[in-house]
């Protein structure tokens, strides 16, 4: 199966071992260590003209080692053990900054001008934030919970109640949907000017994928579509989806847009689509893969 990673080798969870409290000590400990801060969901990056991700070490962090019981581990990229932590504290974030002449900066904005590496990791790391962030109390007592298991695991510190959290992401649908020579995509307001995009949208409870395909095309686009074959996924931290990237064909071209979710839907040839440079979305999105696999079946 390939793998739609944005990191070449893929990052080794290591995820038998995040229980054993003295392994993870040891990969912290390791001098090749590094450590993501996330600040209100902010990254930290040098601003440059061309960004890049500013990784800390144990020392940037040495006046505040009540931290290091939180830090989250994130997994081995080619032998750097990568860990992830919260800073809560606006002046510990400006004093970070200062120490490696950084920013915290949205990942988001950031997204076209980080590489791949960067932006899977730096992406892990503001989710577990949020994903922390999210769940301090229980749902189900309402006492505080605690982090286990090197921040993959929140439990209730409620002995009797003892309730686990896990992180988790939201399945979504994405989908190029052809018709003959063309295919079909659509257009949200918030998006860069001239951008297009494939039909996306989240599974429902109860719901296959395939249904979601088939209902989330219909509903923004008036467009029934057939044959509906996956094709690959990509985790989209932003905050919290599962991309699952499908191809359809169209059972009838009429199109008529759900303006709640789309300013516009049409039907782009090959080489519209190639005569325009602003419409494709991001090259590190799964629609990017999507639309160019499509665009190479034509020539
Ligand atoms: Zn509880």
């Amino acid at each position: 199966m390939k793998k739609n990673n944005l990191l070449p080798n893929g990052l080794d969870r290591f995820s038998l071992h995040r229980g054993d409290k003295s392994w993870v000590n040891d990969k912290f400990h390791d001098e090749n260590s590094r450590i993501i801060p996330v600040h209100h969901s902010q990254v930290l990056c040098d601003d440059t003209i061309r960004p890049k991700a500013v990784y800390l070490t144990r020392k940037n962090l040495a006046q505040t080692k009540d931290l290091f019981d939180s830090m989250i581990f994130l997994g081995v990229y080619e032998e750097t053990p990568y860990f992830a932590v919260d800073i809560n504290s606006d002046e510990l974030a400006e004093n970070l900054c200062h120490q490696v002449n950084a920013a915290f900066q949205d990942l988001k904005s950031l997204i076209t001008l980080l590489g791949g590496q960067d932006i899977e990791l730096l992406a892990l790391a503001r989710f577990m934030s949020y994903w922390h962030s999210r769940n301090q109390y229980c749902g189900k007592c309402g006492d505080k919970t605690r982090i286990s298991e090197a921040g993959h695991v929140r439990i209730c510190r409620n002995e009797r109640c003892n309730e686990h959290y896990f992180p988790s992401m939201d399945p979504a649908v994405i989908v190029l949907v052809s018709a003959k020579e063309r295919c079909l995509l659509g257009r949200k307001k918030i998006w860069p000017e001239g951008m297009y995009s494939t039909i996306a949208g989240f599974v429902e409870p109860g719901e296959t994928v395939e249904d979601a395909v088939v209902r989330e095309v219909q509903e923004e686009t008036g467009v029934h579509v057939e044959n509906v074959a996956y094709q690959h996924s990509q985790p989209w931290l932003f905050p919290s989806s599962l991309m699952l990237g499908f191809t359809a064909m169209a059972k009838n071209e009429e199109i008529t847009i759900d303006k709640n979710e789309l300013v516009d839907a049409r039907w782009f040839t090959r080489n519209e689509i190639k005569a325009d440079p602003r419409l494709l979305p991001y090259k590190v999105s799964i629609a990017y893969k999507l639309i160019t696999e499509w665009l190479s079946k034509g020539d």
